[in-house]
């Protein structure tokens, strides 16, 4: 059933079975990759997906690397609502414009999905226990997988995650430490020595597992379109994970024969601490740690450093004709704003793929007749201070008489 064959190295092609719990390539210490024989795809494969409707995520499990023997942990993850959202596409000179409401997954953001397959994965290859390091939204999700899996959870959280993340990892039954350093550095190398010790880690860095995860919204939103690929899709950009998850999946669909062509990759980030900006905007193929994480209220998002240097994500974004965006605080809490009037509440690292949009129309890379999928990755109830923050204060107060509501109510259906 599984097409997966292999995991083979970034940097040194190595391979490397799909049946051991390993995070990087043990020869090089590169970045794994997992390998799909797309030819063998059974025909009909997107009609039977299609009518396993119910089965989340799971429906595409011929293009997951999960072992066919082993039994899925889940939550309820995957076929999230394809939002179309025509007043506020209005209101951005966008014809047609959709939002991919992730903040409907079982934790509350698109996180689960990587956690999903990576705890299926760990659980049916013997993991009693394990580890992610996390701003939040990872931990939590991480936690309730391993929770629903029998597996013992420790979660490392960055300093800026808040009380209500925090809160939500230990309730699923979590171990949670407050992570101490001084440099995004010293992390890595403390993941580093754990890998080469035999850990296995479901930190995003190093795990090669979570990312394929993320191929399945690229399925999903083709499927709602009908197989109409997308022009543009706008995806929020922290370690790089998800959105080079998603271009995998378009990619795999075009192979497939499913699509014809693929989408433009906007990768985007807060430009106060914007990697990948930096380094598109300078023609690298590769980040440098450069940015103040601390300086966002979008804490998902804000991290110095990407995964394996941001060169998948730097080769996605090119290859696909997209580009790396960055966008101000003051633009943040516009698109939270503007996402809200498309009746989707969205965490300031999630809002960011709909503050992007106004800065395409300004710029010009996005036009009118474009039709543009920005992910929504998260809720906005997982950041209760922002949400309070940027939401328009209530009208004030009001007696409860009759009079005193009807001066307010206004009645235009009642006189149209
Ligand atoms: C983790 C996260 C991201 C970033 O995902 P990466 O795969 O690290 O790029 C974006 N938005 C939200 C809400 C997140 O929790
Ligand atoms: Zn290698």
């Amino acid at each position: 059933m599984s097409l997966a064959t292999v995991m083979v190295c970034d940097d040194c092609a190595h391979e490397v079975s799909l049946s051991t719990l390993v995070n990087l390539c043990p020869r090089c210490g590169g970045l794994l990759e997992v390998q799909y024989d797309l030819q063998a795809a059974p025909a009909g494969l997107a009609q039977r997906a299609r009518e396993r409707r119910g089965e989340g995520m799971w429906r595409w499990r011929e293009l997951l690397p999960l072992p066919d023997d082993a039994t899925p942990v889940s939550l309820g993850e995957g076929d999230t609502p394809l939002l179309a959202t025509p007043d506020l596409g209005r209101r951005l000179g966008l014809e047609r414009l959709l939002l991919k409401n992730d903040g409907l997954m079982p934790t509350g953001s698109f996180k689960d999905r990587g956690f999903a397959l990576a705890v299926s994965f760990a659980q049916h290859l013997g993991a009693t226990s394990g580890f992610t390091y996390s701003s939040g939204n990872a931990g939590a999700s991480f936690a309730a997988y391993c929770r629903r899996a029998g597996i013992d959870a420790t979660v490392f959280v960055e300093d800026a995650a808040n009380e209500t993340k925090v809160a939500a990892i230990t309730l699923y039954g979590a171990e949670v430490l407050r992570l101490e350093y001084d440099t995004s550095a010293q992390i890595f190398e403390t993941l580093d020595e754990l890998a080469r010790e035999g850990y296995y880690s479901f930190v995003n860095f190093v795990n090669p597992i979570r990312h394929e995860a993320m191929k399945v919204y690229a399925y999903e939103i083709c499927e709602q379109l009908d197989w109409e690929v997308p022009d543009v899709m706008v995806h929020p950009v922290g370690t790089g994970g998800g959105i080079w998850g998603a271009w995998k999946g378009f990619n795999e669909l075009r192979e497939l024969g499913l699509i014809d062509r693929v989408p433009r990759m906007v990768g985007v980030q807060a430009a106060v601490c914007a990697p990948l900006v930096d380094a598109f905007d300078n023609g690298r193929d590769h980040t440098i740690p450069t940015g103040d994480a601390g300086a966002t209220m979008a804490q998902s998002i804000a991290g110095d450093t990407m995964i394996h240097d941001g060169r998948r994500v730097l080769r996605a974004i090119r290859d696909s004709g997209g580009r790396a965006v960055g966008v101000t605080e003051d633009e943040i809490a516009e698109g939270m704003l503007l996402a809200g009037l498309g009746a989707v509440a969205a965490e300031p690292s999630a809002a960011v793929s709909v503050a992007a949009l106004l800065r395409g129309r300004e710029e010009g890379w996005l036009e009118p007749d474009d039709t543009v999928v920005s992910v929504i990755t998260a809720t906005a109830l997982k950041q209760p201070g922002a949400l309070q923050a940027v939401a328009p204060r209530p009208s004030g107060v009001v007696a409860a008489t009759a009079q005193a509501w009807k001066d307010t109510i206004r009645r235009e259906t009642a006189h149209s």
